[in-house]
């Protein structure tokens, strides 16, 4: 039922949408028009648009990190000329965009993934999402947060950033920025609501769009461990999953039971900081383009079982465990 109500509403073409979360959105739209026109333009248009183009592509040849302030909404340099030479703003693949073969393509069942790769051992200290559109092949939005330990002591939460996010350089923007779990499921749910992704009211599934994950352990044990001690449901969204490793060992018959190992087989160069949580799911998101270019379909792998949550069903026999 809530998928059929949910139909009737506009979706999620009509970006972009404002949001308090994310100020920038409308700066990441002008790029992404940029590079899909650059992709899939007619000659005439090209030649048009020529100017512009090569101006992007200049500024866009070297790789550069993401501000890890504007990927959570609160970069305050977006006109310091130094600071966007330095920092990435912008979450599209767009080197892939230009390689990208379309005759493989097929139908999906969703129009949109969600890109989730946690960070964190013993509590979540990272929760990005990159919303990839199935269409365009391209990652469209972003929602992440640095996550603050419930039950952590102040001194071991120090120790363990420092550990952890010290070495990459990005213990500060943590400290700067880091809320409790329980506070980023909320800003997450206004996020997916305000793209027609999920609505609270409405349904337990998402709207036209899945989760990817690479491995069982984010949704199937984590993100539900990290709800108890965080003392709160497990919310409903939850429940299903898409585990791209078993996709990738179904589609390609090969086995790979890593992000570095299924970039490795795709011969994907790895971008940005291994274990940086953001980075990480950005290189999963170029797997994803690559695997649907070569004719990939990414279906729900695991379930919970309605009546016993702690159960998950699998698609696949056949699977990394
Ligand atoms: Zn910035």
């Amino acid at each position: 039922m809530a998928i059929v109500f949910f139909s009737r509403f506009p979706l999620l073409r009509r970006f972009p949408v404002s949001s308090p979360a994310l100020p920038y959105s409308s700066s990441i739209q002008l790029n992404r028009r940029i590079t899909i026109s650059a992709s899939i333009s007619t000659a005439e248009e090209s030649t048009s648009s020529s100017s512009s183009l090569i101006q992007h592509t200049l500024s866009r040849t070297r790789w550069k990190p993401m501000c890890l302030y504007f990927t959570q909404g609160k970069c305050t340099k977006m006109d310091d000329p130094m600071h966007i030479d330095k920092f990435n703003h912008n979450c599209s693949l767009e080197f892939m965009q230009n390689a990208a073969r379309l005759e493989n393509l097929r139908q999906q069942e969703f129009e949109y993934f969600l890109v989730l790769d946690l960070e964190g051992k013993v509590e979540i200290l990272e929760f990005p999402v990159l919303l990839f559109d199935a269409k365009t092949l391209d990652v469209v939005d972003l929602f992440h947060r640095f996550v603050r330990p419930t039950k952590m002591h102040e001194e071991r939460i120090n120790q363990y950033i420092e550990g952890k996010y010290g070495k990459l350089g990005v213990d500060r923007v943590w400290h700067d920025t880091a809320v409790p779990f329980a506070e980023v499921i909320e800003q997450f749910e206004v996020w997916l609501s305000e793209r027609q992704l999920w609505r609270n009211e409405l349904g337990v599934c998402l709207n036209n769009a899945a989760f990817v994950t690479c491995g069982n352990w984010d949704l199937k044990t984590k993100v539900p461990q990290q709800c108890s001690v965080a003392g709160m449901k497990l919310p409903p969204y939850f429940n299903e999953w898409i585990n791209l490793k078993d996709v990738f060992l179904n589609f390609y018959k090969r086995r790979a039971p890593g992000m570095l190992s299924m970039m490795r087989e795709l011969q994907i160069p790895l971008s940005g900081s291994h274990h940086l949580g953001i980075d990480d799911s950005n290189n999963i998101a170029r797997v994803i383009h690559h695997m649907l270019t070569d004719g990939a379909l990414l279906q729900i792998t695991a379930k919970r079982n309605p009546r016993s949550p702690e159960k998950v069903e699998f698609l696949f026999k056949n699977r990394i465990i």
